[in-house]
C-alpha cells in the first residue's frame, strides 16, 4: 500500500466505512490513479482483486479507456468542492449518477466519488450533450472500430431503454439494405442475421423522410402501420412496438440509418439519436478510410495481388504459427526486362497483369508479388499429391497462354518446417528452370520469344504474308466445292517460302495464333470478294492447336465473323489430331463450343500420325480429310486401300461426315477413290495452289 493510500485511510476510514452500502471510490486528481475502492464498487465495475485497481489509472479501471476520458469533470476545470453529473459505466453497462466530493490528503487533491444507479424515472436529468460527449469519447478511445461501435450502441439503448440499437447501411445499386452493426438488451433476440439484403422498398417511407433529412417515428406499430404492409410484416415478428429511426450522411450522401427499437422513455428526446448519427458517420468514414489504407499498404495496385509488405506480415505470421504442410510455388515472369525495352512498360505491365490472373484463377490460396516479375504463392496445409496436381494444373494454364511465359518453382514439406530453407529451395528450382529456359532460347533460336512475336507482327503488317487457295473437288461432278486457304511467306528476294519452314518455329514459339488470325481474316476477306462476284464457295482454314487453346478464341472468333459480315457455315476450321493432346474434357469443350456457333469441323491430315479411330466416331468433325501418305499408294498397295475404303465406309455408316482425299496427283488416285465412295479430292492433279483472282476466273468458267 502506498504512503498516499495509507494516507487516506488514516484520514478519511471512519467516514468511507460509513458508505459501505453505497458504491464508493477515491482517485488522486493529478495523477488519476485510483486509491480506493469498497466492495460495493468493486462489484459494480466487476473487480475480485485490489491489485486490479491500485495504482492503476481510473481511466482504464472505471472506464476501459486508454486515456483519460474527456467528459471526466477534471477535464471541466470543476473549482466547486462538489459536483454531480452523470455518466454512462462500460463496464458496469449500466447509468450511474455520480457525486463528486474533492477531498485533500498529504497535499494531494483526491477525488471522492459516491456513485448510485440512475433509475428509469430519472433518467430526464440526463442531458443528451452529456451523453455524446461520453459516446465520442467511447469510440474515440476503443482501438477496435467494432467494439467501440457496439459499446456506442450499447449507450444509445441504454439512454431510450431500447430493445435494439442498430445500424443499416442502405445499397440503391442492389436494391436491399443490410443491418451491419446492432446491440441488444438483455433477453432480446438478435436480429442481424436475419436482417440482410432487406428489399429496400420495405423503408421507402423512411427514406423519403431521410431524404428531407428528418427522422422517421413509429409510435405505435399496431395503430400506425398497414397490418398488409410489408414492413409491417418485417417489423412485427420481431417483437417492435414502436421505434425511432434517423439517418446517417456521409459525404452528403445518404449512408443508412441508425434506430431504435421500442425506446421507453425518451421517445420524444430525438436529439440524442440525430447527434449519434454524426458521431456514427465520421466514425465510419474514418474506418473505410483506414481500410483503403491498409488495402493500398498491403496490395499490388497493378495486379490486384497481395504486394511485398503483406508477404512479410504473412512470414512473420507463419513464424509464430507454422503450417503442418507448406507447398511454396514462386513464379518468375521471362525476360521481363527484354519486353519493357522492346515494346514499352505497357505491355510489360499487361504481362505481369495477365501472369497474375493466371495464378490467381488456378490456385485457392493468397498470391503475392514479391518483385517486379516474381509472384510467391505460399499454400499452407496441403496435401503433397494435392499440390503437386496444383501446380501441374499451373503449368497447364500457363502453357495453354503462350504470351505469358513464366518458370516456375516449387517445394513442398510435410512435418518439421523451416520456412526459410523451404523457399529457398523453391527459389533453387525456380532459377534452375530459368537457366534452362535461357539456355534453350538463346541456343535455338538466338532471341527470346518475345522478340518472335515483333518480328512477326511487323511481317504481317507489312504484308510478308500472302494467300493461296486450293480447290476442294466433288470427285463425282469433278466441279470445285470449295477451298482450302494455304499461307506463304514472301522472303526479301520475293521469292515464296513454304508453310514447313516457318510454321514449326512460330508453333515452338508459341505464336503461331497470330499469323492464323491473319490468315482466318484474310478468307473471310476472299469470301466477301467471292460474293461480290455471285460465287459461294466455303472457304477451309487452318488453325494450330495453340491457338485453337487461346483464351477466348470462340469469342474473338466470332467477332471477326461478325466484323466481316460473314455467315459462319462458310468456313469449315480444319484441325489436326495432335489437338487430342490437350485432353478430352477440353477437347470436348472447345469443340463443342465452335460447334454451336455454326463453325464446321475438318479433321486435317488423318492417317499421318496415330490414326485414332475414336477422334472420328467420338468428335463429331463434319468432316474428314485424307492424309496424303495414304493417297499417294493407294493404286499400288492393297493394305492402304483396305484402310483407305474402311474409313469411307465407317464414315458413311456414321452419317454426314464427308470425306476429302488429299495430295491426289494421278487420274488413277482420283477414279479409285471415287469408285470407294470417297466425296471429294483435293491435290495437284486438279488444282495447284491459286491466287484469288485466280479462284474467281476458275469458279466463274465452272459456271
Ligand atoms: P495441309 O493443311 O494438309 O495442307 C495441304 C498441303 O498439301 C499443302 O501444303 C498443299 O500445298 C499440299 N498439297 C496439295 N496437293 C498436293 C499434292 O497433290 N501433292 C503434294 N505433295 N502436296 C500437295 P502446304 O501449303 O505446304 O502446307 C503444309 C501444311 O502447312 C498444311 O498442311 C497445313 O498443315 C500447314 N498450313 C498451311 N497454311 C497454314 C495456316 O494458315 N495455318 C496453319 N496453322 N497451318 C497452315
Ligand atoms: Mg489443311
Ligand atoms: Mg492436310
Amino acid at each position: 500500500m502506498s504512503t498516499l493510500q495509507s494516507a487516506l485511510l488514516a484520514k478519511y476510514g471512519e467516514l468511507l466505512a460509513e458508505f459501505e452500502h453505497r458504491v464508493v471510490w477515491v482517485s488522486d486528481v493529478k495523477t488519476n490513479e485510483m486509491l480506493y475502492m469498497n466492495r460495493m464498487a468493486k462489484v459494480l465495475i466487476g473487480i475480485e482483486e485490489d491489485d486490479e485497481y491500485l495504482g492503476k489509472p481510473c481511466y482504464q479501471v472505471l472506464h476501459g479507456n486508454n486515456r483519460p476520458c474527456t467528459f471526466c469533470p477534471n477535464c471541466k476545470n470543476v473549482s466547486d468542492n462538489h459536483y454531480c453529473w452523470t455518466q454512462y459505466n462500460v463496464r458496469a453497462h449500466k447509468w450511474l449518477i455520480i457525486d463528486d466530493h474533492l477531498i485533500t490528503v498529504d497535499d494531494h487533491t483526491c477525488r471522492m466519488e459516491i456513485t448510485k444507479e440512475l433509475l428509469p424515472n430519472e433518467m430526464g436529468q440526463i442531458n443528451s450533450e452529456n451523453i455524446l460527449l461520453q459516446s465520442i469519447q467511447t469510440l474515440t478511445a476503443n482501438k477496435d472500430f467494432h467494439s467501440a461501435i457496439d459499446t456506442f450502441l450499447e449507450m444509445v439503448g441504454g439512454f431510450y431503454f431500447a430493445d435494439r440499437t442498430y445500424v443499416f447501411e442502405l445499397d440503391f445499386e442492389n436494391g436491399v439494405t443490410n443491418n451491419i452493426f446492432e446491440w441488444c438488451d438483455i433477453g432480446v433476440e438478435p436480429q442481424i442475421d436475419l436482417l440482410q439484403n432487406v428489399p429496400i422498398n420495405e423503408v421507402d417511407e423512411w427514406i423519403a423522410s431521410f431524404l428531407q433529412n428528418k427522422e422517421y417515428v413509429i409510435r405505435s406499430l399496431e395503430d400506425d402501420l398497414d397490418h398488409d404492409s410489408d414492413t409491417y410484416k418485417r417489423l412485427a415478428p420481431q417483437q417492435i412496438t414502436a421505434l425511432l429511426v434517423a439517418p446517417i450522411f456521409i459525404e452528403e450522401k445518404l449512408f443508412g440509418f441508425i434506430g431504435v427499437d421500442n425506446p421507453e422513455l425518451q421517445l420524444d428526446n430525438i436529439n440524442l439519436l440525430r447527434a449519434a448519427t454524426d458521431v456514427i458517420a465520421v466514425e465510419i468514414d474514418k474506418q473505410r478510410m483506414l481500410e483503403r489504407l491498409e488495402y493500398l499498404s498491403y496490395t499490388d495496385i497493378l495486379t490486384g495481388t497481395y504486394n511485398r509488405n503483406r508477404y512479410i506480415r504473412e512470414l512473420h505470421e507463419r513464424y509464430h504459427n507454422p503450417p503442418q504442410t507448406l507447398g511454396v510455388i514462386i513464379a518468375d515472369i521471362n525476360g521481363l526486362k527484354g519486353l519493357n525495352d522492346r515494346y514499352g512498360h505497357k505491355y510489360g505491365d499487361s504481362i505481369i497483369v495477365r501472369t497474375a490472373q493466371i495464378l490467381k484463377e488456378n490456385t485457392p490460396y493468397p498470391v503475392f508479388r514479391i518483385g517486379g516479375d516474381e509472384f510467391i504463392v505460399p499454400c499452407p496445409e496441403i496435401g503433397k499429391a494435392a499440390f503437386e496436381e496444383l501446380v501441374q494444373a499451373l503449368r497447364n494454364a500457363f502453357a495453354r497462354e503462350p504470351e505469358c511465359s513464366v518458370c516456375i518453382g516449387n517445394s513442398w514439406e510435410g512435418n518439421t518446417l523451416d520456412i526459410d530453407k523451404q523457399i529457398t529451395r523453391a527459389d533453387e528450382l525456380l532459377y534452375a528452370e530459368k537457366q534452362s529456359y535461357y539456355h534453350e532460347t538463346s541456343r535455338d533460336i538466338k532471341i527470346t520469344r518475345h522478340g518472335a512475336i515483333q518480328e512477326l507482327l511487323e511481317e504481317i503488317e507489312a504484308q510478308r504474308f500472302c494467300i493461296y487457295f486450293q480447290p476442294k473437288i466433288d470427285l463425282n461432278s469433278k466441279k470445285i466445292v470449295g477451298a482450302e486457304a494455304l499461307v506463304r511467306k514472301i522472303d526479301a528476294d520475293g521469292k515464296l517460302i513454304l508453310p514447313s519452314k516457318f510454321i514449326p518455329f512460330y508453333e515452338s514459339q508459341g505464336i503461331l495464333m497470330h499469323l492464323d488470325r491473319y490468315v482466318f481474316k484474310s478468307a473471310l476477306q476472299a469470301i466477301k470478294t467471292l460474293e461480290k462476284f455471285g460465287l459461294r464457295t466455303r472457304i477451309s482454314v487452318n488453325f494450330s492447336r495453340s491457338t485453337l487453346l487461346m483464351p477466348n478464341f470462340v469469342d474473338h472468333i466470332l467477332a471477326e465473323f461478325e466484323q466481316f459480315d460473314v455467315e459462319r457455315d462458310r468456313v469449315i476450321f480444319e484441325v489436326t489430331e495432335t489437338i487430342s493432346k490437350i485432353g478430352r474434357e477440353t477437347l470436348d469443350d472447345l469443340l463443342r463450343r465452335i460447334r454451336t456457333a455454326g463453325i464446321q469441323l475438318s479433321l486435317d491430315d488423318f492417317g499421318s500420325q496415330y490414326s485414332n479411330l475414336a477422334m472420328i466416331t467420338d468428335m463429331g468433325f463434319e468432316e474428314i480429310k485424307l492424309d496424303r501418305s495414304l493417297i499417294h499408294n493407294i493404286c499400288e498397295n492393297q493394305r492402304t486401300r483396305i484402310v483407305v475404303r474402311t474409313i469411307l465406309q465407317m464414315c458413311r455408316e456414321l452419317g454426314n461426315i464427308s470425306v476429302v482425299a488429299e495430295g491426289i496427283e494421278k487420274a488413277a488416285q482420283a477414279d479409285l477413290l471415287g469408285e470407294l465412295g470417297c466425296d471429294i479430292g483435293q491435290g495437284y492433279y486438279f488444282h495447284r495452289l491459286v491466287s484469288l483472282d485466280e479462284l474467281v476466273a476458275l469458279l466463274k468458267s465452272e459456271e
